[in-house]
């Protein structure tokens, strides 16, 4: 698994975020400290302080909207740069997101000759994701605010996933994410051949 890269799909209310901690704590269990670039944890954290950049981004992320390409992939860029090794394992979550991203993406595996590029998409339904999110019951969880949400999703995200395809050195694993959280994990522990 040294030098491998492990890149997260998935809408919310797919556990993403479980599985990806899930992941880490395996691969820390195996003494591998895996690199997570999540940007929207780096957006968040940025947003602490004040500043002009903050202040245009702020507005962005209020709507709930992507914040353009240029920034999530300095993110992304200042991540790799300061911090992978040429065995680190990268684990990204949340980015690519825009076919534009996905091709910035692939210039930085080719950089890097990293050409052993997981994509792991965690599945759920239509149905599923809003049954999950109407559960969770944040006050902004309307029916068709969740429904907008999985549509951009799939009109958006879905083919910055979909340009990996059939590309040399990526494979796109899909996981049926409606299972139990474990039994979720067991499928990507054997997916990944580990
Ligand atoms: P997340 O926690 O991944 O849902 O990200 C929170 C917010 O950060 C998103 O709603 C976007 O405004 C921004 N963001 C995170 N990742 C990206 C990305 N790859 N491209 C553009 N915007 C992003």
């Amino acid at each position: 698994m040294q030098g491998a890269t492990y890149v997260f799909f998935g809408i919310i209310g797919s556990g993403k975020g479980t599985q990806i901690n899930f992941l880490s704590e395996y691969l820390k269990n195996k003494g591998v400290e895996p690199i997570r670039g999540a940007t929207g944890d780096r957006f968040r954290q940025m947003m602490q302080k004040d500043g002009y950049t903050q202040s245009i981004i702020k507005g962005y992320m209020e709507r709930g909207k992507l914040v353009p390409d240029f920034l999530a992939n300095m993110i992304i860029a200042d991540i790799l740069t300061s911090s992978l090794s040429k065995e680190g394992v990268l684990i990204t979550d949340g980015y690519p997101r825009t076919v534009s991203q996905s091709k910035v993406f692939e210039g930085m595996m080719e950089f890097y000759g990293r050409s052993d590029v997981k994509i792991i998409y965690i599945e759920v339904s239509r149905e599923e994701s809003m049954k999950r999110n109407l559960q969770r019951g944040r006050h902004d969880d309307t029916e068709d605010g969740i429904a907008k949400r999985f549509d951009e999703y799939v009109n958006n995200v879905i083919p910055a996933m979909e340009y990996f395809k059939d590309k040399k050195g990526y494979e796109i694993l899909h996981i049926n994410g409606e299972q139990s959280k474990d039994d979720v994990f067991k499928d990507i522990i054997k997916a990944l051949n580990f």
